[in-house]
């Protein structure tokens, strides 16, 4: 019965996601959008989702009508709305996840028109561009730009043609900065009405979600870039159900339920479904399937369910069913066909989660986030910075992790971490850690999270070439300061000045002819002793060996430290970067000095 289902195909409304930073209004924006559409729906025409918001085009082509024109899109747009995901940000985003790409369609990146790029939007950005989504620039709170006269709903182009030539500069500016962050990025931006190719260029839409002007821009945007999909991307058959646990949640009487967005296919009541869990995969029989009821037959919140004998996609529906407990959202789930075999759909759930938990010999990071979804965005994201991951994986950090990481810390002390992206550690863990000396990295930002461990690797990183630098006689330049000798022998004790480099107790010194003068034995600065002396510095030192002021060395002589020729070297070639050009020059000066006195 399935297969001759499968042959019938419709169209779904593109599934559309709104992320960016925290604050710049993606919550609002969905309301208004919302509100304001749902307001011109035909009645009967709504269908009510778990977890997404239709948005029909005809509710659109009403307040859009002159930009269709203008665009040459009236009559045109075949898409028959759009599919927005209600919970917005980028969580929301990762777990719409599915092998080799998104089960969104669309993003809209919100930017603060007012603030222009922050530090989360780069991180969606990363995220759309990674699972390469056509993608709209809203440059939300239009409204707050000095000076401007709201008119409420108006398509953006309306409204600025009636704003004062300050109000228009000021909005241009804005909008240039925004695009000047693109082209950091290498990538071509413009106000959308400018934009020439699609293909290359984003395009920004100033937009308030207060007043609701450039909504209509946007969903006009948002239609133009699907009609540039080539159709079989929208192709939904009646075949086995495909989707995506968006969420897992308790419910009163229903127990742990699943919010599934359901990409292709049909999912019945009473069902094989086939999902995944922290411990791999989970099959189970729907119980039952809901959906809200439409807004005018919703008599009182108690009474806010439908209960669907079958769901047909794209779809928002929640499952009832039992051992969700252990799924995790970003999972995917598969109605298994009554002719198939359990085993072939049980290995296709465990192929697409091994795609994001990887486990890997090479050096690299332990990852750990509470969502499948979540955990692919943070491994993209690691990557794209460069840090090497060992292991990804769901759920709260554990033992096992900490262990993990010992093992990559004894090769690599600074890349033995642990990364907690949205998830737990337990105390008896956290002491574990402490005792193996693995640092947990914890945070709800995926940004200030990976900001946190780069900041922290710098600084490692900086300590441990310092140790190194440590091993070996560095170069120094001093001058014995006339007036200042305070000891002639055994041991001298003189001022001095610190021409260049560096000096230590313990380095030995030569005159400008090659000969050996002792060694340094203390520095001490007003009185007390220092482990060094750089470039710039007057000191008193005392050094030992069989010299005397006035013999062997005089006041307002100039003394080298005596590297040795390995290690003058070694620091040439392996620490040139630790090095200023001015040591550089000193060690050469030193070296020939060494050279000529053989
Ligand atoms: P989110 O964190 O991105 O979801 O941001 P919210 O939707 O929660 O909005 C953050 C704050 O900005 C709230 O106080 C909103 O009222 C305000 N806000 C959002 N959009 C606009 C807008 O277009 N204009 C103005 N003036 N305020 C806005």
């Amino acid at each position: 019965m399935s297969k001759v289902d499968s042959s019938f195909v419709d169209y779904r409304p593109p599934i559309t996601v709104v992320v960016g930073h925290v604050d710049v209004g993606k919550t609002l924006l969905l309301d208004k959008i919302r509100g304001t559409f749902v307001a011109y729906r035909e009645p009967g025409m709504i269908t009510q989702h778990i977890g997404l918001s239709f948005i029909p085009w005809n509710a659109v082509e009403r307040i859009a009508d002159p930009l269709l024109t203008k665009f040459r899109l009236k009559g045109k747009v075949w898409i028959k709305g759009f599919l927005m995901v209600d919970t917005p940000g980028h969580a929301a985003f990762s777990n719409l996840r599915r092998r080799g790409g998104s089960v969104a369609d669309l993003a809209v990146l919100v930017i603060d028109i007012t603030r222009g790029f922050e530090e989360q939007t780069y991180e969606s950005l990363t995220l759309i561009r990674s699972r390469n989504i056509p993608f709209v620039v809203a440059a939300n709170k239009l409204d707050r730009i000095y000076g401007w006269e709201p008119h409420e709903n108006a398509p953006f182009l309306d409204s600025y043609e009636k704003q004062r030539e300050d109000v228009q500069g000021r909005v241009e500016e804005a909008i240039a900065r925004i695009i000047e962050e693109f082209n950091k990025l290498g990538m071509d931006a413009d106000r959308y009405d400018r934009v020439r190719d699609f293909n290359t260029q984003v395009p920004i839409v100033p937009t308030s979600a207060v007043t609701g002007e450039g909504l209509a821009d946007l969903l006009v945007v948002l239609a133009g870039l699907s009609q540039r999909f080539s159709r079989d991307k929208l192709r939904v058959t009646y075949g086995p159900g495909k989707g995506v646990v968006m969420e897992i949640r308790e419910e009163k009487g229903w127990g742990v339920t699943a919010d599934v967005v359901l990409y292709d296919g049909v999912i019945r009541k009473g069902d094989l479904i086939v999902t995944a869990g922290l411990e791999g995969p989970v099959s189970t029989k729907v119980k039952m399937l809901v959906m809200p009821k439409p807004l005018d037959e919703m008599r009182d919140p108690e009474d806010r369910y439908m209960f669907m004998d079958e769901v047909k996609a794209a779809a928002g529906v929640k499952i009832i069913a039992d051992g969700l407990d252990q799924v995790v959202p970003g999972a995917p789930v598969f109605v298994v066909p009554q002719e198939a075999s359990l085993d072939e759909y049980v290995k296709l759930v465990r192929e697409e989660v091994s795609e994001v938990k990887i486990e890997t010999d090479r050096d690299g990071v332990v990852a750990k986030a509470d969502t499948l979804g979540t955990l692919e965005a943070m491994v993209i994201y690691l990557r794209s910075q460069g840090i090497p991951v060992r292991k990804a994986d769901v759920g709260n950090v554990s033992r096992r992790d900490v262990v993990d990481a010992s093992i990559v810390r004894r090769k690599n002390p600074l890349y033995g971490v642990v990364l907690a992206f949205n998830v737990n550690v337990p105390h008896d863990v956290e002491v574990e850690a402490m005792q193996y000396g693995v640092k947990i990295f914890r945070n709800e930002i995926l940004y200030r999270l990976v900001e946190e461990f780069t900041q922290w690797y710098k600084e490692q990183k900086t300590k441990l070439i310092e140790m190194e630098l440590d091993k070996y006689v560095r170069p120094g330049k001093i001058r014995i300061l006339p007036g200042y000798v305070f000891r002639r022998s055994n041991p001298v004790i003189v001022g001095i000045a610190v021409l260049e480099g560096v000096i230590k107790p313990g380095y030995p010194l030569i005159r400008g002819d090659g000969r050996r003068v002792g060694t340094i034995m203390q520095i001490q600065d007003k009185g007390k002793n220092i482990p060094e002396a750089r470039k710039g510095m007057e000191v008193a030192i005392s050094i030992e060996g069989n010299i005397m002021v006035g013999r062997q060395i005089k006041e307002g002589d100039e003394l080298y430290v005596d590297v040795p020729e390995e290690h003058a070297i070694t620091l040439m070639t392996q620490f040139k970067d630790q090095l200023t050009e001015d040591e550089i020059a000193l060690l050469k000066e030193i070296l020939k000095i060494k050279r000529s006195s053989k």
